[in-house]
């Protein structure tokens, strides 16, 4: 399973959710799979989609889903700390890793070899954190929404990426209409 399959068995789970995605092809495949209006499309600023999403689940009672990836998590390592310390229960943080850098490439992460984000998120004080294949990951997803605790899933899937156009909405259609989501 790839990253674009995964993304297909999440979408409906994420329906009754706040989705704040990681900038690149990751956000090209879930609008191509579904747009809806509680998708927030990264446009900039790689690595800090899982602190939009904790900034944003600390400002509202609605569940957040941060969904990144593994490089841009290991260019902003000490969210993990912050998250690990002061996550609200609404926040998951869902970390497609496919061991590589596929926006850029496809380079190879350092998850490929010693490095475990599972290991590094719970160094950083998470208390809930799962390590999944790709198919069961709706599933642990679900789950941990119904717990209503703050959690982390590192999803492991194998690197490739759909050619796709870019995301077609102009960033201030997308920021009205996420903020609206919000305040329903
Ligand atoms: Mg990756």
């Amino acid at each position: 399973m790839n990253r674009y399959e995964l993304i297909e068995t999440l979408v409906p789970v994420l329906k009754d959710t706040l989705v704040v995605c990681n900038i690149g092809i990751p956000s090209q495949e879930l609008f191509s799979i579904c747009d809806r209006e509680n998708h927030f499309y990264m446009l900039g600023s790689m690595g800090l989609c899982s602190s939009i999403g904790l900034g944003l689940a600390l400002t509202t009672n609605k569940s957040v889903v941060a969904l990144e990836g593994d490089g841009a998590l290991l260019m902003n390592l000490g969210t993990l700390a912050t998250i690990g310390n002061r996550a609200p229960d609404n926040l998951i943080l869902l970390v497609i890793d496919n061991g590589s850098y596929g926006s850029t490439g496809d380079q190879a992460t350092y998850t490929n070899e010693a490095t475990s984000l599972a290991a590094m998120a719970r160094g950083g004080g998470c208390q809930s954190v799962i390590e999944c294949p790709g198919d069961e990951t709706a599933r642990v997803l679900a789950n941990a929404l119904d717990a209503k605790q703050p959690s982390v899933i590192i999803s492991k899937v194998v690197p490739g990426n759909r050619p796709l156009p870019v995301v077609p909405l102009h960033p201030i259609v997308l920021r009205e209409r996420f903020k609206e989501t919000i305040q329903t």
